[in-house]
């Protein structure tokens, strides 16, 4: 544990409550009840004060971006949850905000304080970006208990990777180099819930089952304008360890050379983890372990520690593997330890971007654009661009886009918007109402990169993007066959029938 301290912060200088009833664990977006560092910690905590532990796991019903998308992935772990909780004897207390809560108590926000003004001490996310921090600190700060938050984002403990980094290949280095000292202080497969922590408490309001009919509670909510739910990826952990298990036997070969290629996800080297990795309900811990597995009894002694900081060969020498981790670990852990340190700016490309970039793009902000398109049409899919055009309509039909792609579908929105800043705005914007993954740390900085962050300048210098990395759908037709992808995509919902509410698929 004293390896774990690292992880642990200490939101307020509010004392432990002697008389508490027990120990809160608010679980904002590590949404499982295995290898969960956070719940580790507050059973510690369980232990060491002889208390109960209570798991509050809550959703909204307004947070940016709300849909029934989002919803029906959340709640789909939330019955998940609530199940294993129930057959492990644990306090799970879950509180799922419906029109009603508007209109009388208890309402989500006001129940967290009252369950923070019976704990002994609260324990929470430490997750460096959307509305968790904030919510956290809040609670921090208006509460008369002490509040912890653990960081459980990636394997190494985001406060031991140093300084904010310029490029993926300044992290590398750091990861590579702590990565042996991390690996055995994963958290726990398979956590104790002794009889402590297991000490039934009554909860002070109806706890949320799962509904027969998840999807017609869904539908009765008032979302506005309709994102469906993706019924090709339902949430929850058994669902993301099917996910795992199925590309860890058939498509994770061929990952290093193929996973560029734009192909249907099915097909595809892609594994399609971001979002159960972002709402929590898989640990990264998890992927790595299984992914280095594959290669055998995998040992922290295989290292290959004369490849330390570089891209192929560290982690072993099965490329497959080792091109995998190198994006769940390097690429991941990028965006998680940018916000780490410079959350706040993301609020503005001039806070966020090299002065390079910045330089550049203001340089050409005058340039006349080929084209330019309303919010709405770059919504609607409704470009020039047949490429452009088939990644919306992958995103908007099912919640996720392809990697490559995705790069391209961020690059033509800053070539054909009026100014840079509004380009950003429309990416935040489609990337965090769409994608299943989004709000998430490397949606910001994902996103950022299409403007530079992380780049460096590339020769020529063009218009409107100035010494950006350009990229056409042109270029992108000449590296890959196109036709799979176009069939793919043929065969989802039309951007128009999914707005218009009449998909259901
Ligand atoms: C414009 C733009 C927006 C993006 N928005 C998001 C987002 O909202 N949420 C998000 O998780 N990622 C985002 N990314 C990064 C990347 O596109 C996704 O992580 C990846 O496509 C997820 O698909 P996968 O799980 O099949 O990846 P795999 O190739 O299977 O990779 C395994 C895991 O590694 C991580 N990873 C892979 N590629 C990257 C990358 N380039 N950067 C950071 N992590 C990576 C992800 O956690 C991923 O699940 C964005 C990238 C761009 C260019």
């Amino acid at each position: 544990m004293r390896y774990n301290q690292a992880r642990l912060r200490r939101l307020n200088t509010e004392p432990l409550r002697a008389n508490g009833e027990y120990v809160l664990y608010w679980m904002q977006i590590y949404r499982r009840l295995e290898r969960n560092h956070a719940l580790d910690y507050a059973l510690r905590c369980s232990r060491e004060l002889g208390k109960p532990l209570v798991i509050y796991e809550g959703l909204r019903l307004r947070y940016p971006w709300a849909s029934a998308r989002t919803h029906a992935f959340v709640l789909a772990g939330m019955a998940a949850n609530h199940a294993a909780a129930k057959e492990r004897g644990l306090n799970y207390w879950a509180f799922v905000e419906t029109p009603k809560h508007d209109r009388g108590s208890p309402d989500g926000h006001g129940l967290l304080h009252r369950l923070a003004a019976r704990a002994a001490v609260v324990v929470t996310d430490d997750y460096p970006c959307y509305i968790v921090p904030g919510q956290s600190e809040a609670l921090a700060r208006t509460t008369d208990v002490g509040v912890f938050a653990v960081d459980g984002n990636s394997v190494v403990p985001l406060s031991l990777l140093g300084a904010p980094i310029s490029a993926a290949a300044h992290l590398r280095p750091r990861l590579h180099k702590a990565f042996a000292e991390a690996w055995p202080h994963r958290a726990k497969a398979r956590p104790v819930f002794d009889e402590i922590a297991t000490k039934r408490v009554s909860a002070p309001f109806p706890t949320w089952t799962p509904p027969r009919d998840l999807g017609a509670v869904i539908r009765a909510l008032p979302f506005g304008e309709p994102v469906p739910p993706v019924t090709s990826m339902p949430g929850g952990t058994t669902a993301a360890r099917a996910r795992l298990a199925e590309f860890l036997a058939k498509r994770l070969r061929g990952y290093a050379e193929a996973r560029s290629q734009p192909r249907a996800p099915q097909d595809g080297h892609a594994s399609g983890l971001s979002p159960y990795l972002h709402f929590g309900h898989l640990s990264i811990e998890e992927v790595v372990e299984k992914a280095l597995h594959t290669t055998g009894d995998w040992d922290v002694h295989e290292l290959r520690l004369h490849h330390r900081g570089k891209r192929e060969g560290f982690f072993s020498d099965d490329a497959d593997v080792n091109g995998f981790l190198d994006e769940a670990l390097t690429w991941r852990d990028v965006g998680f330890q940018w916000h780490w340190h410079r959350r706040a700016d993301t609020a503005s490309l001039q806070t966020a971007l090299p002065g390079w970039a910045m330089g550049s793009l203001r340089a050409h902000a005058s340039d006349p654009r080929a084209y330019t398109y309303s919010i709405e049409e770059w919504e609607a899919g409704a470009t020039h661009d047949p490429l452009w055009n088939a990644a919306q309509r992958e995103l908007v039909a099912t919640g996720t886009i392809h990697n490559y792609l995705r790069m391209l579908w961020g690059k033509k929105v800053i070539e054909w918007s009026k100014s840079p800043d509004e380009a950003y705005r429309t990416l935040v914007h489609l990337n965090n109402k769409y994608a299943l993954d989004g709000r998430d740390p490397n949606s910001w900085t994902g996103i950022l990169w299409c403007f530079g962050l992380f780049d460096r300048p590339w020769a020529p210098e063009r218009k409107v993007l100035g010494v950006l990395r350009y990229m056409s759908s042109a270029n992108t037709a000449k590296k890959f066959k196109l036709d799979p992808y176009y069939r793919y995509v043929e065969s989802l919902p039309t951007i128009e029938a999914v707005r218009s509410g009449h998909d259901r698929s």
